[in-house]
């Protein structure tokens, strides 16, 4: 037994040479813990690419630090240990080491977070928890921010943070171009040109072969396959991975920002939030990067500017409402809905074209980008009325970005409306109309977008209509849906009966589309 030293417990997203636990630490008295524990690993049904992704990296992590010196106790999953918790390890370790103290970074999980909180009382321990600095705005800033306002507008609070960090700030203050926003620019549909990039790849090494044979052997029955795994799972293949996207994809980044393809699975999308997420990735290195490519001329301002607002922007903003409004937030469900997911959210198997390309994709990819996680399966699960923590499970699984605080702001909030629209001004609501817009996808599908209330018309039809007419109490006075009112009340009574009889009747068999 050495010296009491302390106990830093790094989690499997907190996997950054600066997190804030390894502040003034002590290489010989010190003991680093990691550990991949049975509790952590099933508590969703996790996809198999995302469980390779963390071990991996949790792995090439702990093998860094070791040659750097440290001391890392490192606890590989193993089904037959009696230490199925983070609270089991720790507590052995304590006991093992004859530390008298715990030291972390907070954690991305109320529910994690509750635990670790308890450990003081529970293991009789001094518990030090650190602030989070990786995130631009801490919980406090973010409280102080909302204080007193009535609804959190992101773009305001984006604005604080461009502010703040002086991306695309002129030395007068203003934003550069004149513009705060772009997003006009930012809507064009993608017809094959100029052809999307080919994702970065990590061929995986013997460390990322052993756990893909692990994660197949003990997670056999979780979701997705581990096929084609290529995430970088060190800092180093992740900064690769970013210049590649700076080279190759931020160009048109902003211009097909919501395009959806039949053929192209990332399009022009980067594909960092599993290296950011984890901490493989600092979300201002990211920014940087993408902001010294546009003065260098190398990408136009509306990719820029965009791509930079859904990180120090969106990223930052659905954070700071997870930690002020958690734990009822997760609770929430203000448009009352009950439905179960259907089973084909698992499967794939519908005949609606673009829900099965998006879901597809996520089974292949443990990915699918913004606009299908938003638009596709996203406004499936409103319109059809899916039970807000059902649909909250689903996306929690199968993205390997998939954290509680990013992913239940984005689905409870942006997606279903269970927050009384606190996050997002108006629902994201939208007919096939939209995806025919943006996508190829109808060309392909067995409904009819052009139908809406036939045997073979698209579903997403009337389920708009159905959705706007079964909550017109909630939404006809704002401002923003007052069109779509006008809209509908404009339809003659037999279209409007027959468009609802079309609704019902697909949602009495969800399961059969
Ligand atoms: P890009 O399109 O290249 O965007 C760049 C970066 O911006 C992303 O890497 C991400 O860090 C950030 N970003 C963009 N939009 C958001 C957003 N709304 N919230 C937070 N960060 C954002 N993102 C997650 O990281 N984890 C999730 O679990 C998650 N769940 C989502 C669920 C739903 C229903 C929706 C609508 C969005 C969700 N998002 C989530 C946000 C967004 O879809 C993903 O961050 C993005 O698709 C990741 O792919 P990318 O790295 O290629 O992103
Ligand atoms: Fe999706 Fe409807 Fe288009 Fe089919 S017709 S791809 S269901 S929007």
């Amino acid at each position: 037994m050495h010296d009491h030293g302390n106990l830093i417990l790094i989690l499997g997203d907190q996997l950054t040479p600066h997190i804030s636990a390894l502040a003034g630490a002590d290489r010989q008295r010190d003991t680093l813990v990691m550990a991949e524990v049975h509790d952590e690993a099933s508590y969703t049904n996790h996809h198999r690419k995302k469980l390779v992704l963390l071990f991996s990296a949790m792995r090439h992590f702990a093998r860094a630090l070791q040659e750097d010196g440290w001391q890392v106790h490192y606890h590989a999953y193993d089904p037959a240990s009696d230490r199925r918790s983070l609270e089991d390890v720790i507590r052995r370790q304590l006991a093992v080491t004859g530390a008298r103290r715990v030291i972390t970074t907070e954690c991305g999980e109320w529910r994690l977070d509750n635990e670790i909180r308890q450990w003081a009382q529970r293991l009789d321990v001094a518990v030090e928890i650190r602030l989070d600095d990786r995130f631009l705005a801490s919980k406090e800033e973010f409280a102080n921010w909302a204080k007193g306002r009535k609804q959190l507008r992101m773009e305001f609070f984006y604005r604080e943070m461009r502010r703040k960090t002086g991306f695309l700030m002129t030395p007068d203050g203003t934003p550069e171009g004149g513009q705060w926003n772009f997003d006009a620019d930012n809507r064009k549909k993608w017809t094959g040109r100029p052809p999307a990039p080919a994702p970065f790849r990590v061929e995986p090494d013997a460390i990322t072969r052993e756990v893909i044979e692990l994660v197949n052997g003990q997670f056999a029955g979780h979701f997705g396959t581990t096929d084609d795994f290529h995430f970088a799972v060190t800092a180093t293949d992740a900064r690769a991975a970013l210049a590649h996207f700076i080279d190759f994809a931020l160009p048109c980044f902003g211009d097909f920002q919501d395009a959806m393809s039949e053929t192209e699975d990332w399009l022009f999308h980067s594909i960092l939030s599993p290296s950011i997420n984890c901490g493989l990735l600092d979300p201002r290195e990211v920014c940087e990067a993408a902001v010294q490519a546009w003065y260098a001329g190398r990408a136009p301002l509306n990719a820029v500017e965009g791509f930079v607002r859904q990180i120090i922007g969106w990223r930052e903003f659905v954070r700071g409402i997870y930690w002020l409004h958690m734990p009822g937030y997760a609770a929430e469900n203000r448009l009352g809905y009950n439905r179960d997911l259907p089973w084909f959210y698992w499967t794939g198997d519908t005949r609606m074209r673009c829900m099965h390309k998006a879901i597809d994709a996520t089974r292949r990819n443990a990915y699918a980008h913004h606009i299908q996680r938003l638009m596709v399966t996203g406004n499936f699960a409103l319109l059809a009325g899916i039970r807000p923590e059902a649909i909250c499970d689903w996306y929690l699984a199968v993205y390997a970005d998939a954290y509680d605080w990013v992913e239940l702001p984005n689905v409870l909030g942006m997606v279903m409306h269970a927050d009384g629209g606190y996050l997002g001004s108006k629902p994201y609501a939208a007919s096939g109309k939209y995806i025919q817009r943006m996508s190829d996808h109808c060309a392909n599908c067995h409904y009819k977008v052009s139908h809406s209330t036939e045997e073979d018309a698209c579903p997403f039809n009337a389920l708009y209509w159905h959705f706007i007419h079964r909550h017109r109490k909630q939404f006809a006075a704002n401002p923003r849906m007052t069109m779509m009112y006008r809209n509908w009340d404009r339809q003659t009574p037999e279209r409007r009966q027959a468009l609802l009889g079309r609704a019902e009747d697909l949602l009495e068999r969800l399961e059969q589309l």
